[in-house]
């Protein structure tokens, strides 16, 4: 019997990443530990994991510590590669908040990602060359897919109002998102949802809100609502009408065969609830 070559991925979205470079190759599976709406910054490695990591003949994580309470097992684990490593320095975002102090939420400048999904299928030409020349093409067809995501991004956090781009959100996951498509990026937590929220964050996005007359805050579909829920409830007594816009898909990708269940279709519904909230 032939065994399946296994590739192991932290997050979902690093899976959807290799599905479109594997395209149906039958000789290959791939396994995602995370599924919709689990948060990796929280994310403890089960039993079964530990088995899947011996079982996977190859691995890609994030890296930069978004998978925060794994990166001793996955530090020591030869066959893991951390994606991260693709980018440039420059092209990092320096963020003190954060324990590396690098923020890890580098998939939301769809540019950057077209950088991860290059490095991967490299890696996955090297230990499939039987598959390389059908990778190699898989992967072209996708960079055009993801470039004209990003071009279509940009068109449309432009079409809001300049004075209105500012996106106020649970967590900072959107630091890149906000640099590449030009939209200041207003998180409550710091960039891991590790760090609970204190009074003075909620103060502070409450005086922000009322001040620039924020038409809508957004809610996150990996991280805890509570939060948000008290900066709306301050904006209320101060008579400050604020609606929820939203929720937004930040660390975990939706539930398979929604539009959100690939990573194309979670930019693209994030960017809409965006524009259709703040226009
Ligand atoms: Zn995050």
């Amino acid at each position: 019997m032939n065994e399946k070559f296994i590739i192991l991925t932290t997050t979902g979205i690093l899976g959807d990443a290799i599905k479109n470079i594997v395209k149906g190759d039958a000789h290959v599976d791939v396994v995602s530990l995370m599924g919709p709406g689990i948060d990796p910054h929280m994310y403890q490695t089960t039993p079964k994991d530990v088995q899947q990591f011996r079982r996977a003949r190859i691995i890609f994580y994030n890296g930069l510590d978004l998978e925060d309470k794994m990166k001793d097992l996955l530090a020591k684990e030869r066959k893991a590669y951390a994606v991260s490593e693709a980018i440039n320095k420059a092209q990092l975002l320096f963020e003190d908040m954060f324990p590396v102090g690098i923020d890890p939420h580098i998939w939301f400048d769809v540019k950057l990602w077209k950088q991860v999904v290059g490095f991967i299928s490299q890696k996955l030409q090297e230990v499939r060359p039987e598959s390389a020349v059908y990778y190699q093409n898989n992967t072209l067809a996708y960079m055009e897919v993801l470039e004209q995501l990003h071009q279509s991004v940009t068109e449309q956090i432009q079409s809001i109002p300049e004075k209105q781009r500012v996106l106020i959100t649970a967590h900072d996951a959107f630091g890149y998102f906000g640099k590449a498509y030009d939209i200041e990026v207003v998180g409550l937590q710091g960039i891991s949802t590790v760090s609970e929220c204190g009074l003075q964050d909620i103060k502070r996005i409450v005086a922000l809100i009322i001040k620039r007359n924020v038409k809508a805050v957004f809610f996150e579909t990996s991280v805890s609502d509570k939060s948000m829920r008290a900066v709306l409830e301050g904006c209320a007594n101060y008579g400050h009408e604020v609606v929820v816009g939203g929720c937004l898909y930040s660390d975990a990708l939706g539930a398979p065969n929604t539009l959100a269940g690939t990573y194309c279709g979670m930019v693209r519904a994030n960017a809409t609830t965006i524009v259709n909230a703040l226009k």
